[in-house]
């Protein structure tokens, strides 16, 4: 994607976000107060800038609102993902899925995806979703988050492939995010579709910031064949 449309597309999202309806201001909140000085209350007591609400509110984070983004994209990857490996083990941690390493593992870390291949390799794929100016940041501790698991693999006689992709919370995904969906039929549809349900749900948790999580089923989309081009 092109630097330009990068900008303009992190800047509709930005206009769209704090376009949406506003709480009633809290009681220790002056009613004058700027926008811009607006503070995270009652829980967390910052400034309640997009980049802690999206990504940072503890409050948000204990609720369970940024798993349900996560697993809302997971969900859309993992009919694709079993379309493309017809004949391997693939293990997706979803909620209500069995999820089970093929091999014993001492650490408690387990990646979203686990696709065992019939010629004994094995891809784990970390789904992470951060806000767009930690792409980088994220990546990086994951791949040491799994350094454990990939050595395990190897001892078990495996031949193991990381992959930490990343989907930003407001729908930009990372190179490496590209380099993964490289090798997958209408990878830019799956792209794209990815990137709009990180969108919506982003500006659920947006609406959601002061009241409490509502707990709703995973996010799909009504009609993924037609995600407007402007939601990238
Ligand atoms: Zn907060």
């Amino acid at each position: 994607m092109a630097q330009h449309n990068v900008v303009v597309a992190a800047n509709r999202a930005t206009i769209r976000f704090q376009s949406g309806p506003r709480r009633p201001p809290h009681e220790s909140e002056p009613l004058e107060m700027e926008s811009w000085l607006r503070l995270c209350l009652p829980q967390c007591g910052v400034k309640e800038t997009l980049h802690h609400v999206l990504n940072h509110c503890a409050h948000l984070l204990n609720s369970g609102a940024y798993t349900w983004r996560h697993n809302s994209i997971l969900q859309h990857m993992a009919t694709h993902i079993h379309s493309k490996h017809p004949d391997s083990q693939i293990q997706i941690d979803l909620p209500g899925s069995t999820y089970q390493l093929p091999f014993h593992c001492d650490t408690a870390w387990r990646p979203d995806i686990v696709i065992l291949h019939q010629d004994h390799s094995i891809d784990f794929v970390e789904l992470t979703v951060p806000f767009e100016a930690n792409l980088t940041a994220a990546h990086n501790r994951k791949t040491t988050k799994y350094g454990t698991l990939m050595q395990q693999a190897k001892t078990e006689g495996l031949i193991p492939r990381l992959f930490c992709i990343e989907m930003g919370s407001r729908g930009l995904p990372s190179k490496d995010w590209q380099s993964w969906l490289a090798t997958f039929k209408h990878r830019k549809q799956l792209t794209k579709q990815c990137a709009a349900i990180a969108l919506e749900t982003s500006h659920v948790i947006w609406q959601h910031r002061a009241t409490t999580w509502p707990n709703p089923p995973l996010f799909t989309l009504s009609d993924p064949s037609n995600v407007p081009r402007e939601r990238l």
